[in-house]
């Protein structure tokens, strides 16, 4: 069996964290070293190990996560200037493997992406 990573033990119960916000899909925790002022984590309740690892039949989860991603923006006061990242593999910055979507806000960003 695949040993549980830290997010399965947060949505599970078993570790706390700072929920802003779940429902039956996803939930959205602070992330517990923030890079921004704003640095939020939206982690499907479902534990695939990472973006590529998605399939066809996730498709509607997909959707759900990306409208989530804006409402909660919207919910927290960023909704004009974020940005949405997502680490897919150790070689790309990945370390913990349970797919989740970065929400960063609350600074200046440069036009390009790294
Ligand atoms: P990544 O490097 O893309 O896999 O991102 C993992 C993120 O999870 C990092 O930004 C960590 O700071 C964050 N993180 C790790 N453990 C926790 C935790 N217990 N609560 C909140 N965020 C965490």
């Amino acid at each position: 069996m695949t040993e549980e990573t830290i997010f399965t033990k947060i949505i599970n119960g078993d570790i706390p964290s700072d929920t802003i916000y779940e429902d039956e899909h996803c939930i959205c925790i602070r992330d517990i070293a923030p890079q921004a002022p704003t640095h939020l984590l939206v982690i499907p309740r479902k534990p695939i190990p990472k973006l590529a690892d998605m399939t066809p039949e996730d498709k509607p989860l997909l959707g759900h996560l990306m409208l989530t991603i804006g409402n909660i923006a919207q919910q927290v006061g960023v909704g004009d200037a974020f940005r949405v990242v997502i680490n897919n593999g150790a070689n790309a910055g990945q370390t913990v493997f349970h797919l989740h979507f970065h929400i960063l806000a609350g600074h200046p960003f440069s036009e390009g992406l790294v």
